[in-house]
């Protein structure tokens, strides 16, 4: 029989196989399985490689075979997105069908220079806060490659700023058309981004409880539209604390963080425990994710 509803739990772990596993996504790996094991619930690995030209051939398996050496071992067989990008495309022209997506032709240089004659040099990160440009076009596929976008100006659907909830950093707000803009869901390519097939793939999956890295935290009002627009439920969310490495900038693929060796994985683990607020040591990995189970069920959000 199944659970009820509301005492279902499924997680997910979701690395982009762009390298292997280092100190800083073990935080989130770990943080995931145990708050799937906390609950009594399962624990998913998707890979999510649909951005083909950012992966690395064989990252997908090294991370399985790290996860595994740390006793991280999923529910059910892995998914690729790479594999499922007719759910992205289904998920997309709903979202046309609804006259909530348009197609794009700006360029960077395009959309810089729109902002720059409205006077807004203003950007976020390395993204542009896309003007709109194209909202009220109707560009067709026939003029050339389209990027597809999402309209996040829908006054009955989007009142205001988007609220969500995390289980650490309690309520939080972002206005979404302001600080972000109509944002991309294909690219020219053809490539799903981020964004859509991470939506669809939870949605699907029916993941129900989202556990990552606080690096991310910004992308969860956008998550939080997408699924408002295709009427998806919301997971909860609970971003974790980041790995700052020696110059105090976050551990990433982009600054070379160290590839954890699955022969030191226990030392690895003791480690990220650490990061969680789990400071005890332990001296098999068994009995470390036994301990560390039953501390994240009293002690976490
Ligand atoms: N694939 C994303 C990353 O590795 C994580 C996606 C997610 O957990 O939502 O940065
Ligand atoms: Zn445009």
């Amino acid at each position: 029989m199944e659970p009820p509803a509301e005492s279902r739990y499924v997680g997910r772990f979701a690395p982009s196989p762009t390298g292997p596993l280092h100190a800083g996504s073990l935080v989130a790996a770990l943080a995931s399985w145990l708050d799937a094991r906390a609950h009594g619930g399962q624990w998913l690995v998707r890979i999510e490689d649909v951005d083909t030209a950012r992966t690395v051939p064989g990252a997908d398996h090294q991370i399985l075979q790290q996860l595994a050496a740390c006793g991280l071992h999923p529910d059910a067989p892995p998914v690729w997105q790479s594999q499922r990008s007719r759910l992205y495309q289904a998920a997309l022209q709903q979202l046309i069908g609804l006259g909530h997506a348009y197609g794009c032709t700006c360029s960077r240089k395009d959309i810089e220079h729109t902002r720059a004659t409205q006077g807004q040099t203003r950007s976020r990160h390395t993204e542009l806060v896309y003007p709109g440009t194209c909202r009220n076009t109707s560009h067709r596929n026939n003029e050339g490659p389209l990027a597809w976008r999402l309209r996040t100006d829908i006054g009955a659907l989007a009142p205001g700023p988007i609220a969500w909830t995390d289980r650490q950093l309690g309520r939080q707000h972002q206005d979404v058309e302001r600080q972000v803009g109509d944002f991309v869901l294909q690219r020219a390519d053809g490539c799903a981004t981020y964004q859509l097939a991470v939506v669809v793939d939870d949605a699907a999956q029916g993941v129900t409880h989202v556990v990552r890295g606080h690096d991310l935290a910004d992308n969860t009002a956008r998550q939080v539209w997408l699924q408002a627009c295709l009427g998806l439920p919301t997971p909860q969310y609970w971003h974790t604390p980041l790995v700052l490495g020696s110059n105090g900038e976050k551990l990433s693929k982009q600054n070379r963080a160290q590839a954890l060796d699955p022969a030191h994985a226990l030392a690895d683990l003791n480690q990220a425990a650490a990061v969680l607020g789990l400071a005890h040591q332990h001296s098999s990995i068994p009995q470390a994710l036994a301990a560390w189970t039953q501390a994240a069920r009293a002690q976490w959000p």
